[in-house]
């Protein structure tokens, strides 16, 4: 089987919409590139004296709506390819949720639970200072993605403004709150995907205390989403996480769990009492998708919903945490099969929407109250909501191409009114 490629993916996707809506042509050539590519090396010398060197990327992918934005990742399977496919997902997210950015994503080729702290903040410093000639707060604002946490970004903050001589808070979101980060910024991204799914229950009139839950990563996005469903009334009966899978029928005490998590020392579900235990990622994620639930919430990575364990699934909604988690041909399986699929660029958007007021306040050196966050993110993620599912309604498709339609045609837009320069 071919490998998977998630920017041929994310392509196709595009493809898609701008035959569906007729875009030009010529936009559609421009939006299918990606506008700056930066790859950089990352000489470290490790804890044992030898010198280790790393790959890493940063991706523009459209600037037409204003500075680019997109998270940081740190993992084995980064690639280039990866890191342009999440960066159009998201000129396309900050186009969905209506906020000025463009699309940017980096990441860098590591396993950071094999690295110290010390090596972590070093490559991260290196790293920052390499692709410091593409970022800053008018031009590109990174953010955390997989294996990258408020201390990375404090890192990255740091170093920048090592740099340029001066505090630039601005220059990365998903920051401490103690060097200006924002009230809401940690959970913002569950909390967005909660405010999504609760606008499709109502819409599908299910009560969420008749809700049971399964969801697969439980990292910063994976973790706040449970939390969140849990909070609005509904049971989380499974989860996984790199080290295996934990079932209870009964309702796994999401709050309980977390702590566990915290205070572990290799940081996973593995070993947490309140539930069955299934070790093997492969094993678990298949036992997760194939159990009887009403939500089913990938939030771990792309390319885990395909063909292969599509039509097994009997999840009534999907509620895309992660990025590009689902394949084209598993959506077209899951459509048919009447799952309705929230895709990634809207449910996963409360992310880059505080992101985006913490990168507010930080300009405007004034800070919001958490009460105002919240708001304003329910605000800006019911709408989204509502928008998506209008475009759903009138042209009779399914919620991501519905997406997409919005996204793009926002994003050809701007295109279309700033012309080809020169
Ligand atoms: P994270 O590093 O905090 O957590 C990732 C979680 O996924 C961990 O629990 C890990 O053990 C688990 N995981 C990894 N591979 C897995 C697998 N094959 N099966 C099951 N679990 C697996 O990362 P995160 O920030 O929560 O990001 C998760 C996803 O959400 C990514 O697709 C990311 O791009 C997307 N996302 C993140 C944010 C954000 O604000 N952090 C915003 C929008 C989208």
């Amino acid at each position: 089987m071919a490998k998977f490629n998630p920017w041929e993916m994310a392509c196709s996707q595009l493809d898609t919409v701008a035959q569906k809506i007729g875009l030009d042509k010529n936009i559609h050539a421009k939006l299918r590139r990606c506008k700056r590519a930066l790859i950089v090396s990352i000489p470290i010398r490790m804890d044992n004296g030898s010198v280790e060197v790393f790959e890493g990327y940063r991706v523009q992918h459209n600037l037409e709506r204003g500075p680019a934005k997109g998270g940081i990742r740190y993992h084995p399977d980064v690639s280039l390819d990866e890191v342009k496919a999440l960066a159009m997902w998201m000129t396309w997210k900050c186009a969905v949720v209506g906020i000025p950015y463009g699309g940017a994503k980096g990441g860098v080729v590591c396993d950071p639970s094999k690295m110290s702290i010390y090596e972590i903040e070093k490559l991260t410093r290196r790293f920052t200072s390499e692709i410091s000639i593409i970022i800053g707060p008018e031009k590109d604002i990174p953010a955390p993605d997989v294996n990258t946490n408020p201390q990375i970004m404090a890192w990255i903050m740091d170093t920048y403004s090592m740099n340029i001589g001066y505090s630039a808070p601005g220059v990365v979101t998903g920051k401490p709150i103690e060097i200006g980060g924002s009230e809401g910024r940690l959970t913002a991204t569950g909390r967005g995907a909660m405010f999504v799914i609760d606008e499709a229950l109502k819409y599908k009139k299910i009560k969420p205390s008749d809700c049971t839950v399964s969801v697969q990563g439980f990292g910063n996005v994976g973790s706040a989403t449970a939390q969140f469903l849990r909070e609005l009334g509904c049971k989380v009966i499974g989860v996984t996480d790199v080290s295996g899978g934990l079932f209870n029928k009964k309702g796994i005490d999401i709050p309980k769990l977390l702590e566990y998590v915290k205070s572990s020392p290799a940081k996973s579900i593995k070993g947490f009492s309140d539930g069955d235990f299934v070790s093997g990622i492969e094993k678990a994620n298949e036992e997760l998708f194939n159990l009887e639930v009403d939500i089913l919430a990938p939030c771990a990575l792309e390319n885990q919903i395909t063909s292969r364990n599509a039509a097994k699934i009997k999840a009534k909604i999907i509620a895309e945490g992660a990025n590009g988690p689902t394949t084209p041909n598993a959506d077209k399986i899951l459509h048919d099969n009447g799952v309705m699929v929230l895709p990634d660029i809207l449910t996963n958007a409360g992310g880059v929407t505080v992101s985006y007021f913490e990168w507010v306040q930080d300009l405007q050196s004034h800070f919001w109250r958490p009460e105002g966050i919240d708001k304003e993110l329910k605000r800006i993620m019911t709408k989204s909501f509502a928008d998506v599912l209008a475009i759903a309604e009138k042209e009779k498709c399914d919620m991501r191409l519905a997406a997409y339609i919005l996204a793009v045609s926002r994003v050809a837009t701007a295109v279309k009114l700033r012309g080809v320069y020169p």
